[in-house]
């Protein structure tokens, strides 16, 4: 049985890996480990709400009330009943470490992009990530606080713009800012990238995929019920978040599949089952031409420099 040292260890997010091998953020305090009720793992936080219910062992019972709080072990969260252990994958030092880290590579890719454009002064640009005071006193009299109160001849859709700077060469010059990451290298790298051949086919073969999504949805079957279609995932674009598309290439039918999970989504037209609260499929028969040609699509993207 590990060690329980309650009390010794620090309250804060940690990372458990349960036994089924998921990852789950909690907070511990108060002696116990509640889940974060947000489980953000890049970032998490318990500011979203925690679970009324600390992390459980089910080996006296199985409702809240009969089975076991774990509590705090060195290397994991414990049951005191049972010793079983689930690992800390990171704890509030390391997630501290990785913010550091973060913020280390933020500064090193500092770099101005554009803001929006106004009429009267150009292109608005601001800084990529915050700087400590030392710096931004070297950039403070090039930098300006843009409101939408500011008639500066923006159009309608630009929102409060913020700290921007209308004089990019003298922000990057004190900053050292240089190479690549100037506003003119940036143009320039973006214009190499635009104009590779890779580039230009992987833009190609983007729009015919988006032209064949678009044929399925005004040809295609929305069959009712929920369904689970089967065969070849191609181009999926799914997202933890219930965004992204895809494709689903079977022996039986082509789907084009549009995940409509997010929040504030309208569930009540999915058809097509996914880990989460579902999605919007439709099908046309596995013969259409069109499930060949996404296969080869899918083949050549891949074989393509860069990859995806
Ligand atoms: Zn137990």
């Amino acid at each position: 049985m590990s060690e329980i040292q309650t009390g010794k260890i620090e309250e804060g997010v940690y990372l458990l890996r349960t036994p089924d091998g998921k990852d789950i953020a909690v907070q511990y305090t108060r002696g116990g480990f509640y889940p974060l009720t947000r489980q953000n793992l890049f970032s998490p936080s318990a500011a979203g709400g925690v679970s009324k219910y600390p992390a459980l062992c089910s080996c006296t019972g199985k409702t809240a009330e009969t089975a076991t709080p774990l509590v705090a072990g060195e290397t994991g969260a414990v049951c005191p009943k049972c010793g079983k252990t689930v690992p800390y994958v990171k704890t509030p030092a390391d997630y501290r470490a990785e913010e550091v880290e973060r913020k280390r590579q933020a500064r090193e890719n500092l770099r101005l992009v554009p803001a929006g454009m106004t009429e009267d002064f150009g292109m608005a640009y601001r800084l990529t990530t915050r700087l400590d005071r030392s710096e931004w006193a070297k950039i403070a009299r090039y930098m300006l606080y843009v409101t939408t109160e500011d008639s500066m001849g923006m159009d309608a859709d630009d929102h409060n713009l913020g700290w921007v700077t209308f004089y990019p060469r003298e922000v990057e010059e004190a900053l050292g800012i240089t190479g690549d990451r100037t506003v003119a290298g940036q143009r320039e790298a973006a214009k190499r990238r635009r104009e590779a051949p890779a580039e230009v086919r992987k833009r190609a073969i983007a729009q015919r995929v988006r032209e064949i999504a678009h044929e399925i949805r005004e040809t295609g079957e929305k069959p009712s019920g929920l369904n689970d279609p089967a065969g070849d995932r191609l181009f999926d674009t799914q997202d933890i978040y219930g965004g992204g598309d895809w494709f689903v290439a079977g022996p039986e039918h082509l789907w084009y599949v549009q995940n409509n999970g997010m929040d504030g989504d309208n569930w009540g037209y999915n058809n097509v089952r996914t880990g989460g609260a579902g999605a919007i499929g439709y099908r046309v028969p596995a013969t259409s031409p069109m499930a060949a040609e996404l296969r080869r699509l899918a083949s050549e993207l891949d074989a393509l420099p860069g990859g995806l």
